[in-house]
């Protein structure tokens, strides 16, 4: 598997490409602001057709290149329902706006149990409310991945003070996250990459 990570936009959020390298498809997790050409690049470097654009939730440090990436790849938007109207109407959250944004349309939602293909790859959606109600992360097992947002970073939490968020939820979503192997890599929204082993403080 094919894993780029450009952080990227006011809070240097990590926009990721992803790529299975037999059938050649990609797809894009979070779209930070400004973070398209980067990732138009990378892609072409390595063949990559873009057919997803994925979020993990709708605060707009995640998907401020999302319209703009849409209309130069033609790839469909996928959201959790809980999150999907901030993208309809960005502020909508109550979240001050550090950018120009634009509204952007949807095309799918992401349910808990899901599963996402992108080529052979398979992302299992695993939905972990708490830092917004719609978070999601995206979970492929045979790489031994966890995509996993703002609800996990390396060596802290999401924060919960947001006024979507909800503390009780955060808890039970990093105890979902508890149950996966320790060994699984986790890519998160801001920040290096970790572990679920060396979060066991907050997942356990
Ligand atoms: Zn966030
Ligand atoms: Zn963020």
């Amino acid at each position: 598997m094919l894993l780029y990570k450009f952080p990227t936009g006011p809070f240097k959020t990590n926009a990721i490409l992803i790529g299975c390298p037999i059938t050649k498809k990609g797809a894009v997790i979070d779209p930070a602001y400004l973070s398209t050409t980067q990732i138009l690049d990378f892609a072409q470097k390595d063949g990559l057709t873009i057919e997803k654009i994925l979020l993990t939730h709708s605060h707009w440090d995640h998907f401020g290149d999302a319209k703009v990436l849409k209309q130069k790849t033609g790839a469909e938007l996928y959201v959790h329902p809980l999150d999907a109207q901030n993208l309809i109407k960005p502020g909508s959250d109550k979240l001050p706006l550090m950018i120009p944004l634009q509204p952007v349309q949807y095309d799918h939602f992401v349910n808990d149990g899901d599963r996402i293909s992108v080529g052979e790859i398979s992302f299992l959606v695993i939905h972990t409310p708490g830092h917004s109600p719609g978070g999601v992360c995206y979970y492929s097992r045979e790489n031994n991945l966890l995509i996993s947002g703002d609800t996990l970073f390396c060596g802290t939490i999401g924060n919960t003070q947001f006024p979507t968020s909800n503390a009780d939820d955060m808890w039970i979503s990093l105890k979902k996250l508890g149950q996966l192997p320790k060994e699984t890599k986790v890519v998160p929204g801001h920040g290096p990459d970790t572990t679920i082993g060396q979060e066991q403080q907050w997942v356990s």
